[in-house]
């Protein structure tokens, strides 16, 4: 199996956020020696991570400076999502160029047994194995990235499952890694996220950290339950155990409570995300200042856990994911001017949204294998 150390990574790392750069430019940017450099430059195209791009000869005297890039023939990188009814299966090149994308249907309780079958179907496919230099399984549920496993998906019961080991046959790192904090690696290293400090909200209320520039999960990987925050003692009884959580309000009964007096039979009928969906679409357009009122409450109970993260944690960016039912134009502009209004943070804040398309979300397994790749390992 590929083995690379610290040094290494670095190096990468650097061609990854900039293509083409000579040793001396390499040597420039890590402050390690022009012989470190050189030689881990070396060992870098022998394990075919890296390559020597093809310059004109130059017309000056000396030695020219050979631009490197990463190898984007040798080696591919890839991952799967276990979604809820089927595994997203993406392979790319070191450049997180999508090479093969498919989709493989499973039936919810079957997820352990077709991810043990998904080396086979990667051969079938045609995929080269021995190319494989890292491979991530994105799932749903609380990861812990040490032994490559999970609990509280909707597969596992109430069970530890090793997924890591689920991949033996592929000769390469796998790394498990939960979908929320899966995408915002995805946006860091593919989309528009350039901040080192950062709190997304998915598409749930679980949500994810970026601290110093790297994502924080915890020691058992179970940090950024912002659903879980107890915003009051004796408010509504959530799932967990605990009272007044922030997804407690968004719960389905607490809802119908909160809402009684503007609830008819159709809202009734929808279940919880829906009906999240349609108080806050109804929200969006409403000039009835009785429910207005009522769902800015729950709207202030969600700001609250917001400012409350970015007062305790000092991290100056926001990012909502567009597919939680609660946002539309209003509740963003009512929850930034909450946050605005309320932490104590505010004053160099950023709170943005982000839509995650189809073809970002082919990209999300392949930014936790090229992360894998290119950060160096914890300590
Ligand atoms: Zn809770």
């Amino acid at each position: 199996m590929l083995q690379l150390n610290d040094t290494e990574r670095t190096v990468l790392a650097c061609l990854w956020r900039q293509d083409g750069l000579s040793r001396a430019r390499i040597t420039a940017l890590t402050k390690l020696s022009k012989a470190t450099i050189s030689r881990v430059v070396n060992q870098l195209m022998e394990k075919r991570l890296l390559a020597e791009q093809e310059v004109e000869p130059r017309k000056t005297r000396g030695r020219p400076s050979t631009p490197l890039t990463l190898d984007g023939n040798s080696r591919s990188v890839g991952g799967v999502n276990i979604r809820s009814n089927c595994f997203d299966v993406s392979l790319g090149d070191l450049s997180g160029r999508i090479k093969d994308f498919f989709s493989i249907g499973h039936g919810r309780t079957d997820v352990e047994e077709g991810l043990a079958a998904l080396p086979e179907r990667l051969i079938e496919r045609g995929v080269e194995l021995d190319r494989l230099v890292s491979f991530s399984i994105v799932t749903p549920g609380i990861v812990e990235r040490a032994t490559a496993s999970v609990t509280n998906a909707f597969y596992t019961g109430g069970e530890r499952v090793f997924l890591g080991e689920k991949l033996g046959p592929l000769d390469c790192p796998v790394t498990v890694e939960n979908d929320a904090n899966s995408l915002i690696y995805s946006e860091i290293l593919f989309g528009r996220v350039r901040e080192t400090d950062i709190l997304y909200i998915d598409k749930g209320f679980g949500s994810s950290l970026v601290i110093d520039g790297r994502v924080f999960r915890g020691p058992h990987g179970s940090a950024g339950e912002l659903g879980h925050l107890q915003l009051d003692p004796r408010g509504p009884l959530c799932w967990c155990g605990k009272r007044g959580c922030l997804s407690a309000y968004f719960a389905k009964e607490s809802l119908m409570e909160m809402f009684s007096f503007h609830l008819n039979e159709s809202h009734l009928k929808q279940p919880e995300r829906a009906l999240l969906g349609v108080l806050s679409q109804e929200y969006a357009v409403s000039s009835d200042r009785k429910f207005a009122g009522v769902f800015e409450q729950l709207l202030d109970l969600l700001g609250a856990a917001i400012a409350n993260v970015v007062d305790f944690l000092g991290v100056e960016t926001v990012v909502l994911n567009n597919q939680n039912p609660v946002y539309n134009s209003r509740t963003f502009d009512y929850l930034r001017e909450y946050i605005f209004t309320t932490a104590i943070k505010r004053k160099n804040l950023k709170f943005e949204t982000v839509t995650v398309s189809t073809e970002r979300l082919m990209l999300v397994p392949l930014a936790v294998a090229l992360s894998a790749l290119l950060e160096k390992q914890e300590v």
